[in-house]
């Protein structure tokens, strides 16, 4: 039996002015699965993501979170959705811990709960040493690691990750591909746009190819390895690029 379908899109249309950012898009996130939406400079990318969390208005398509159309559950979203955006939007003033209680209140998690998902949280991001600093205060690899966490502090279902590891050392994007997978495997399911090749060899099951907005390909990722007969995510990438281009 094939695992549950957390994510539906369906023939998704958004335009800017005259431009078309998205053009018919399909795809599907289930259960175990880590989704790879990769393409480059200007694809389309961002937009989806944006379109999926119900941040901008699409002109055409569907859009279904757990099975219910997004306008459906748009004030609960956010409760099924754990999102990290290209810009992190995290909050200066707040130090690490108080980040993630504010956002996991917010997002509806209990006071219980969320004393050991934050501890839990610190731990698995390194953030321990932190946790009483101000979020301005850190890094840009750190603030990614915090954006990471806070996307994960109310335990959703479906994360929508946009370039979540680029601010990050070679070590740690290996660790983050590992803990992607671990919670892939613990039925989450992940749909996480990157440049990061490598990053996208180790941990994705299906890529969903994008150029000016359209579906260059949409496949495991042996599948993109047998299209373009190679066994080398980049290598691929660029053979796809310049066939649709
Ligand atoms: P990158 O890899 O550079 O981050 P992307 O694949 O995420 O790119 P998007 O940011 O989704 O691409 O942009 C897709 C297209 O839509 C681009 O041509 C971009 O210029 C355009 N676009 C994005 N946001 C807006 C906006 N708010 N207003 C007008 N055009 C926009």
């Amino acid at each position: 039996m094939r695992s549950r379908a957390l994510l539906e899109v369906r023939g998704l249309w958004k335009r800017y002015g005259s431009l078309w950012a998205v053009r018919g898009l399909n795809l599907e996130v289930r259960s175990g699965e880590v989704v790879g939406l990769l393409g480059p400079n200007g694809a389309g990318k961002t937009t989806t993501l944006r379109a999926i969390c119900g941040l901008i208005a699409i002109e055409r398509g569907e859009v279904r979170i757990l099975g219910e159309t997004i306008t459906g559950i748009r004030r609960h979203a956010l409760r099924y959705v754990g999102y990290l955006p290209e810009e992190l939007d995290l909050y200066p003033w707040l130090t690490v811990e108080e980040q993630l209680w504010f956002i996991g209140r917010l997002r509806g998690a209990e006071e219980l709960e969320l004393q050991e998902r934050v501890r839990e949280l610190l731990a698995v991001f390194e953030l321990e040493e932190y946790s009483k600093r101000l979020t301005m205060s850190l890094s840009r690899g750190y603030r990614q690691r915090l954006g990471l966490a806070v996307a994960l502090v109310h335990d959703p279902p479906l994360l929508l990750l946009d370039e979540p590891v680029q601010a990050m050392d070679p070590v740690y994007q290996r660790k983050v591909a590992q803990l992607l997978r671990k919670l892939a495997d613990a039925g989450k399911g992940v749909l996480v746009s990157t440049h990061m090749l490598s990053f996208a060899a180790k941990v994705c099951d299906h890529v969903v190819l994008l150029q000016e907005g359209k579906t260059v390909f949409s496949g495991s990722l042996q599948e993109l390895y047998a299209a373009y007969n190679t066994d080398d995510l980049e290598e691929a990438f660029v053979r796809a690029v310049a066939a649709s281009g």
